[in-house]
């Protein structure tokens, strides 16, 4: 099976023997890695909204002293 390199479009034999795939090379993931790390590449995701403290039952206000 063949797929095309992500970076260059290169067309990679997709194998177990290719510790580079979906790249061709070394290069290019190195490339698309350093992409990602230089934040050229934005991942949609949903913001974590802030601690909401109060209505949570499964915390009781005090320690129970028993
Ligand atoms: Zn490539």
């Amino acid at each position: 099976m063949k797929v095309k390199c992500p970076e260059c479009g290169e067309r990679v034999e997709w194998s177990r023997d290719n510790p580079y795939r979906p790249f061709c090379s070394e290069r290019c993931k190195l490339v698309d890695l350093g992409a990602w790390a230089a934040g050229d590449r934005f991942i949609p995701g949903e913001e974590i909204p802030p601690e909401a403290g109060g209505d949570d039952e499964s915390s009781p206000p005090f320690p129970s002293a028993g």
